[in-house]
């Protein structure tokens, strides 16, 4: 098992946000979450690497468990985080940004270095010497992915990688995404189903903080109500 939240309850102030969240992540899968707008997607992101520390309930990260530890300890262990806003250095070249995040190799498995992003990733290596701020939202987007993968996680949490970007860009991400699964597990946050339920293996549709449902993309896809709310045309 790679990540196990149960049961975290996550306020912002006053305000009851997240009203007892339960999920996991396996190894070797890719795991959606699903809902509209201000459901708690990315409260249960920042709940599980710490930017949002839920208040009751436990996360536990290749068994050990990590709720109550600060960002940096979290990250360090092994999850990598792309935030929505991707939070991209503007002023830094891609190189730069990518070596001001790396972080030691994970033995046994092949590292991440600057270098193999260039070679497993042509499109940022011939955007090596351009600056963060120069870049389309896509090639961001990438960037962001890159700069999680140079800290060598055992677990990437992405947040609306494809908020934003054309349909081909998103494709492309999709590639990416999938890519990856054998590297490590994903849990993806995204509003957009069509696609999340494309490249996941499982999911969890999250409503007013609370898990509405879950089950295998097979399933999700079949559902009446994840149709009628989030497959609609
Ligand atoms: P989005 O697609 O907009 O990111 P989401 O499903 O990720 O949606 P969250 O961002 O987790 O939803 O927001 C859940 C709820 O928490 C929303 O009602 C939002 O208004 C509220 N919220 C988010 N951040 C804060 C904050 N810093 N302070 C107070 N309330 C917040």
């Amino acid at each position: 098992m790679s990540l196990e939240v149960v049961d975290i309850h996550v306020f912002y102030g006053d305000s009851y946000i997240l009203q007892g969240i339960s999920l996991e992540v396996r190894e070797g899968e890719i795991v959606c979450l699903l809902g509209r707008n201000g459901a708690g997607k990315t409260t249960t992101l920042r709940g599980i690497v710490g930017y949002a520390p839920p208040r009751r309930g436990e996360i536990r990260f290749r068994g050990k468990v990590i709720s109550g530890r600060q960002v940096h300890e979290i990250v360090r262990a092994g999850i990598g985080y792309v935030p929505e806003d991707r939070r991209i250095f503007p002023g830094l070249t891609v190189e730069e940004n990518l070596e001001v995040a790396v972080l030691p190799e994970r033995p046994g498995r092949k590292p991440w270095t600057p270098e193999r992003i260039f070679e497993e990733f042509p499109l940022l290596e011939r955007l090596r010497k351009k600056r963060g701020g120069e870049l389309s939202g896509g090639e961001q987007q990438l960037l962001a992915i890159a700069r999680a993968l140079v800290g060598n996680p055992a677990l990437l949490l992405l947040d609306e990688p494809c908020e934003g970007l054309a349909p081909v860009v998103v494709e492309f991400l999709g590639e990416v995404i999938s890519g990856l699964k054998s590297e490590m597990p994903i849990l993806l946050a995204e509003q957009n189903a069509r696609f999340a339920l494309s490249v996941a293996d499982r999911g969890y549709v999250i409503e007013k903080g609370r898990v509405q449902c879950e089950g295998p993309v097979e399933r999700l896809r079949e559902d009446r109500e994840v149709q009628d709310r989030y497959l609609a045309v």
